[in-house]
């Protein structure tokens, strides 16, 4: 699927497409916005409009020679994402001006939400850095953005391998009390835990976040069939990255990847950068999992968006290649360097899914995993929304709308 924006379309677009107007009810003003384009959904023209920053009607329209070539579609949700553009949530002395620019930098991706995610750390760094990132929770440009956060270990596996590029150091049991601080410094906001099944304390923790509403997602974890089973049984419902925070060199029969795949419980999580797994992988684990039980995440690192070479993180060396970074120290991935919108494109060509089945894997999917209201275009859902071109199965967002207000247009005509 190739389409090509021209530059009257784009002019009819920026002119026809967006129609503000205020309206005042009962006393209070309304902003009230229209949206043109093509339904991501199915291809057909629609105007959508929107009130009180929700989506209030969506109108069908005839088809007409006229509508312009911009797919509409809800916006995109990043359940894992540690930084972008040089700011990274793992900073302790993260400050508001951080936060403004990762986001603006997200928006120009077509990321309207996204969950800070916070690796393996010490305590004192974990207890500063989810206070530094609630910052955000404050302002009301960004706030909408943000709805909560990913912790991601420490409670993982410390084995070489699944423990991918978690220091070692960090790496400990499950401590219930140790969480509900980091839940305190984080305002409640922890949406999403990583944990192995296996280790100690593993199951018990899981019963009492999945208690809370805490969703927990396995991952970097070598946990046997009968110990996913038990996870399941006591709540978790993601796989994290599946593919990935698992040792190079598995049992053929007896490994996490089958029983994960095997149990209908489970979403997985796929980072489809095209670096992290083969394409077969994303093709057999689309396969088995489906459109609606799959999830994409970008896992990017802060590297993402900085210009390639060599990095220290942690102490650490790390290359960032332009897609994908690697920590050459343990022959593993360190993360990865493309935003979701790269990773939707990418599950088209690898899969031949569709348009709306590869959006919602970024959008309804994890909305609906997290209750979110949004990530479909239905009345009353936020007007979270990007307009966008495709060109040869890349998404180019055009505009981003968060909460009814366009936070990002795209300087598309340049003389
Ligand atoms: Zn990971």
């Amino acid at each position: 699927m190739t389409n090509f924006l021209t530059r009257s379309n784009v002019l009819f677009f920026l002119t026809f497409s967006l129609i503000c107007s205020p309206q005042f009810i009962h006393g209070q003003k309304m902003e009230q916005k229209t949206i043109k384009g093509i339904l991501y959904s199915d291809k057909t023209p629609v105007e959508i409009n929107i009130s009180d920053g929700k989506i209030s009607e969506i109108v069908r329209l005839e088809k007409e020679n006229k509508t312009p070539d911009i797919y509409i579609a809800p916006g995109l949700i990043d359940i894992q994402i540690n930084g972008y553009m040089g700011v990274d949530f793992g900073n302790p002395d993260l400050d508001i001006n951080d936060l403004h620019k990762v986001v603006k930098s997200l928006w120009k991706e077509g990321v309207t939400t996204f969950f800070p995610t916070l690796v393996s750390a010490d305590h004192e760094k974990l207890i500063k850095c989810f206070t530094a990132l609630s910052q955000a929770f404050d302002d009301p440009d960004i706030s909408p953005s943000i709805p909560g956060f990913h912790l991601e270990g420490p409670y993982i596996s410390p084995v070489k391998g699944f423990r991918g590029a978690h220091l070692e150091k960090y790496i400990r049991p499950p401590d219930w009390e140790e969480f509900i601080q980091y839940q305190q410094a984080a305002r409640n906001k922890i949406l999403l835990v990583t944990v192995a099944p296996e280790i100690d304390g593993a199951i018990p923790f899981i019963r009492k976040c999945t208690e809370s509403g805490v969703i927990i997602s396995l991952g970097h974890h070598n946990g046997t069939a009968e110990i996913i089973r038990q996870a399941a049984d006591a709540g978790a419902r993601i796989s994290t990255h599946l593919g990935n925070g698992c040792a190079n060199m598995i049992n053929r029969h007896i490994n996490p990847l089958w029983p994960q795949l095997a149990d209908s419980r489970i979403t997985p999580t796929l980072i489809v950068d095209g670096y992290h797994l083969t394409r077969e992988e994303v093709q057999v684990f689309y396969k088995v999992k489906g459109p609606d039980n799959t999830i994409l995440v970008s896992d990017a690192l802060d590297l993402a968006g900085l210009e390639p070479g060599e990095y220290i993180r942690d102490g650490r060396k790390v290359v960032l290649t332009p897609n994908v970074v690697r920590f050459p120290a343990e022959n593993v991935l360190a993360g990865a360097a493309s935003p979701i919108s790269t990773c939707v494109g990418n599950i088209m060509q690898f899969t031949q899914c569709n348009l709306r089945q590869a959006i919602d894997m970024a959008s309804a999917n994890p909305a609906r995993m997290f209750n979110l209201n949004m990530g479909e275009i239905s009345t009353g859902k936020r007007a979270d929304l990007i307009l966008f071109t495709i060109e040869e199965e890349k998404l180019i967002i055009q505009k981003t709308i968060v909460a009814g207000k366009v936070v990002y247009t795209r300087d598309q005509i340049k003389d």
